[in-house]
């Protein structure tokens, strides 16, 4: 299939938002969106799905958004992949976006390819890292090869040059505008999906305590170092109001759950304070914590690689520091 691709224009950002709330990859989209539209010298462009969620058209205007688009209907809520694919794909053939930004969620993998297959777009899943190249081609790039390496993918034939974006990669984008012009620039567009069509019907949701490790503002990680032991990890982070992560050799010992690996084929983090304990600071797991404000790293190496980036290294036994942590704070909390 041959297209125009001058008849492409601009950069989209879904945002993702469930009962009214938006997913926070929504904004760092934004702020990347933002960069890219400044580049390419085209508008940025916010999509929004839901039932009643004008708010978070004209919040998508103030964190950076030229205009939002706003598809507001009780069809959207709760979220199917049927209602979101079918209204997405439709405003993209009307409209031609140039690029097509989407959260490497649940929700943004599991309706992508429903805007993508159809519009012979090209899309790129889990990317870590965005540009564009002297044409304002999309530069798409993702680890490959199991984390050994990074492709970076452009679709010069195919529109829209769409991708998918881990959560926790970009910077977040703040609210400026003026509550005049957030509502002046939001479109309520036409719901082309009727709830008689969908596929599917919501009976029940249940949510599981699958964790999510990309927000928090402290992290306490635990790698090999814990010796099985993963109770000083634990405790240190539950009295600072953080979350436990792990790196991959932690996970494989089975000692940390999955969905807390840290690292270039885990999760990236980018917490106020990230605590290493007992990792040695392999690339890969740089790779998923090296935008954290402050790093602590305890390691009884002296020479580990961590220490080269950490802001606070203690040389010592985990099972002996991260106690005495634990400790400090809880005199400091009284
Ligand atoms: P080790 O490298 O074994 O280090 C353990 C550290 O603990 C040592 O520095 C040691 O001095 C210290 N120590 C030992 N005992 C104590 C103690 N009592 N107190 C304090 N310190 C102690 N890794 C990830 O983390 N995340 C990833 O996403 C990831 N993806 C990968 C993808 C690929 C394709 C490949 C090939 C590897 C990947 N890895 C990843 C693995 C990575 O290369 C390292 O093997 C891994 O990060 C090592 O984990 P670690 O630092 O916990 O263990």
């Amino acid at each position: 299939m041959t297209i125009e691709t001058d008849d492409y224009r601009d950069v989209w950002v879904f945002v993702e938002q469930h009962d009214g709330t938006a997913a926070p990859v929504s904004w760092e989209l934004l702020a990347k969106g933002r960069e890219l539209a400044d580049e390419t010298d085209e508008s940025l462009v916010a999509l929004v799905m839901g039932d009643d969620v004008s708010d978070l058209a004209e919040e998508a205007v103030a964190r950076g958004a030229d205009r939002a688009l706003l598809a507001d209907d009780a069809v959207f809520e709760p979220y199917r992949a049927d209602p979101y694919g079918e209204q997405f794909r439709a405003l993209v053939e009307a409209r031609k976006p140039s690029i097509v930004l989407i959260g490497g969620t649940h929700t943004g993998r599991d309706f992508a390819g429903r805007v993508a297959v159809p519009a012979h777009a090209g899309l790129t899943a889990d990317c870590t890292e965005l540009a564009v190249d002297d044409e304002g081609l999309l530069l798409a790039s993702r680890p490959t090869f199991g984390g050994d390496a990074m492709a970076t993918i452009k679709c010069p034939a195919h529109r829209p040059q769409m991708a998918t974006v881990r959560a926790g990669v970009f910077d977040t984008s703040e609210p400026t505008e003026s509550d005049v012009e957030r509502a002046a620039a939001v479109e309520e567009v036409e719901v082309v999906v009727a709830e008689e069509d969908a596929l599917s019907t919501v009976l029940e949701r249940v949510v599981s305590d699958v964790v999510d490790i990309t927000d928090a503002d402290v992290v306490v990680a635990g790698g090999a170092g814990c010796e099985g032991e993963v109770g000083p990890i634990v405790e240190l982070a539950e009295v600072l109001g953080g979350e436990v992560a792990a790196s991959r050799a932690a996970v494989d010992e089975g000692w940390i759950e999955p969905a807390r690996q840290v690292g270039q084929t885990g999760k990236t983090v980018r917490p106020h304070l990230y605590i290493a304990a007992g990792i040695s600071g392999a690339v890969q797991h740089l790779e998923g914590m090296n935008d954290s404000d402050v790093v602590v790293a305890v390691n009884t190496d002296p020479n580990a690689a961590i220490f080269e980036h950490a802001d606070y290294g203690i040389v010592g036994d985990l099972h002996e520091v991260l106690p005495k942590l634990t400790e400090l704070v809880r005199e400091q909390q009284e």
